[in-house]
């Protein structure tokens, strides 16, 4: 499966300057000063969006008092990966704990109508190799993908030993037993002697604190939280028949609307879709599986085009190396590959290399602004669903339905990115440009805490290391690690998710590798009969030092782009800022690592016994 370069406008049938200029003003005019303040935690919110699991009934259960060699917070991906490797390594005496009625994490949660992987499957599917599934078709639906969660959970042997529907509520470091005392929501307590923080990115819901939004008497809910008993339907089936008489607004068009919108408007009787920023919205080819293909398939296929995908969105293809995803997220790597072979590879140097990836970007971006006209009808609604700004600023998506919805009558597009957003929500309704819309249901598709404080994304009331300091103190200023993984006065904790590590294109794969490395100093220190592991003061101080000098820096090209969670709000340089990430990049980082174990000293970590 390789594909040739897209056809994109020529350079001279568009102004770079202007668009630039376009560019500038389209970020200013939603830059906002409370930036993470506009959004309300969802576990405080009015729709206790994050409390209530409107998918599976919570059954009572006896609280659990018990000693482990691990808990393992979370049974998403990350907490999947982590225990499929500690399994591996030959640690077994572990426990999955999360919030969820089950494995899936993200997967669990997110039910609304529409729901698909939106980027290749065949990578974002982690170990396929290891359990011989292979997706259905390249976006997998999300009920697959649920359902492979599970399966994996069950094939590794940790599905039955978890513990769900239980939030973890305090971390406490006992130095004298030398365990962690992890208390619940159900009144446990675990005395695990390591913990994994698999929390994951996406846990936390997150609504816009909206002027109004607690005053609204009609329906409003989460995408996450999707409430089937009031639109119709269910997961497998989502015909939304509730929704025939009612008038519904949905707040985004992100990742979660732009696959929820179709389903929406069929059924609805009035959809209003609520948009501050337009994203980039391409074709999405979807065929089955290519069972011949998919036996064609010789050992090692999934690391290598896991690598190939990384390369084509994060770094740059080798000479002659096809693209082997195809899709929006290889476009532009794909298309100035294709013109340098055809220039025989110039050396070019590194300002003349980014200066030909911005034209191939803006072509990228023209094209696609202009399907928009091709499928909009209404010449006012098209302008305002063209994204402007650079590629990968926002996340970018396909969808085949998306945009011929403005051409129904039963839907309209409300603009708000004048006012950086919906301006009021009433008791009936929502204002936008000065006009009150009656609606009977408000559907949030506005996204999940990312990059805000780490108390919010976690959720968690307590958690305290050595000497009762609390790591929300101990981070204040942001994180401080050793390989991103560990922490001094936090013994035996370990973190996975985006910090001070190297930056992968698949999530998963940033896990796995997290969770591999994770369990192998945890088996290590079992082994060894240890007690307890953290970072030595000069072995952390010496890596953050390392980390700074050499991160890398995307805040020029971040600072240029309209705001979102890609870019912290437009904090460019948060301490929790998404792509603050190892500058030499990937595969430097895991050979980073790979030493490091090699080494097999721990090299740099106190270790007691
Ligand atoms: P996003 O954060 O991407 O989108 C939130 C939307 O809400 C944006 O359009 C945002 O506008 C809008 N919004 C927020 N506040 C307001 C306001 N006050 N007024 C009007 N609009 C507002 O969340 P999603 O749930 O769509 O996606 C989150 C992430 O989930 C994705 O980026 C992706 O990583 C993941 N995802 C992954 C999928 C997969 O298949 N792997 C599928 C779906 C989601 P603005 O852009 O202006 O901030």
């Amino acid at each position: 499966m390789t594909c040739k370069p897209t056809q994109t406008p020529a350079p001279e049938e568009f102004d770079i300057p202007s668009l630039r200029e376009k560019y500038r003003q389209e970020r200013d005019k939603r830059l906002r000063s409370d930036r993470q303040d506009q959004y309300v935690p969802s576990n405080a919110d009015v729709t206790h969006s994050y409390d209530v699991d409107p998918h599976m009934p919570v059954t009572a259960r006896e609280p659990i008092s018990e000693d482990l060699d691990v808990v393992v917070l979370g049974a998403g991906f990350a907490g999947i990966l982590a225990s499929y490797h500690l399994t591996k390594a030959g640690v077994t005496n572990f426990r999955n704990i999360d919030h969820a009625g089950d494995f899936g994490g993200v997967w669990y949660w997110n039910r609304y109508p529409g729901i698909q992987c939106d980027n290749d499957a065949y990578c974002y599917l982690p170990l396929l190799e290891e359990t011989g599934f292979m997706p259905s078709k390249k976006f997998a639906d999300g009920a697959e993908i649920y359902e492979y969660c599970k399966l994996m959970a069950r094939k590794f042997g940790f599905h039955d030993k978890a513990v769900l529907h239980t939030l973890i509520t305090s971390l406490r470091w006992d130095e004298e037993i030398g365990r962690w005392r992890v208390g619940t929501s159900r009144g446990d307590e675990f005395r695990a002697r390591f913990i994994i923080m698999g929390c994951g990115v996406l846990n936390m819901p997150k609504l816009p604190g909206i002027p109004g939004i607690d005053q609204f008497k009609g329906k409003l809910f989460h995408s996450a939280r999707w409430e089937y008993d009031y639109t119709g339907g269910s997961y497998q089936n989502p015909v939304l028949d509730k929704l025939a008489d009612k008038r519904v607004a949905i707040i985004g068009t992100g990742a979660t609307a732009i696959q929820a919108v179709p389903h929406l408007a069929r059924y609805a009787k009035q959809l209003y879709v609520i948009q501050r920023t337009p994203s980039t919205v391409d074709e999405r080819p979807n065929p089955p599986t290519d069972p011949d293909w998919a036996k064609s398939l010789e050992p090692g296929w999934q690391d290598e085009r896991k690598a190939n995908f990384h390369r084509a969105a994060m770094e740059f293809f080798a000479p002659g190396e096809e693209d082997q995803i195809c899709d929006i997220w290889t476009e532009i790597t794909r298309n100035l590959a294709a013109e340098l072979a055809a220039e025989g590879w110039p050396q070019l140097a590194p300002e003349e290399f980014m200066a030909r990836r911005e034209v191939v970007d803006y072509r990228v971006m023209e094209r696609l602004r202009g399907r928009v006209e091709t499928m909009v009808e209404d010449k006012e609604t098209a302008e305002s669903l063209k994204p402007w700004y650079r590629f990968l600023c926002k996340r970018p998506l396909s969808s085949n339905e998306f945009y011929g919805v403005f051409n129904q009558p039963n839907v309209k597009l409300i603009d708000v990115s004048d006012t950086k957003g919906l301006e009021r929500i009433t008791e009936k309704g929502f204002v936008a440009n000065g006009i009150e819309y009656e609606i009977d249901c408000l559907i949030c598709a506005s996204g999940f805490e990312v990059t805000s404080e780490l108390k919010r994304r976690w959720g968690i009331d307590v958690v305290e290391g050595r000497g009762g300091e609390s790591i929300y103190d101990h981070w204040a200023n942001g994180p401080e690690t050793l390989h991103g993984t560990m922490t001094r006065g936090f013994p035996n904790q370990f973190f996975i998710g985006y910090i001070q590590g190297g930056l992968n294109a698949s999530v998963t794969e940033q896990f796995g590798r997290q969770g591999y490395h994770s369990a192998h100093i945890i088996s290590e220190a079992l082994k060894r009969g240890l007690k307890a592991v953290e970072p030595t003061k000069e072995a952390q101080d010496a890596y953050v030092r390392h980390f700074h000098e050499v991160e890398m820096d995307m805040s020029q090209f971040q600072r240029e782009c309209t705001p979102s969670y890609f870019t912290n709000e437009g904090q460019v340089k948060a301490p929790w800022a998404l792509f603050r990430s190892y500058g030499p990049g990937w595969g430097a980082f895991q050979k980073l690592l790979e030493d490091w174990r090699a080494k097999g000293d721990l090299e740099g970590l106190e270790l007691r016994s």
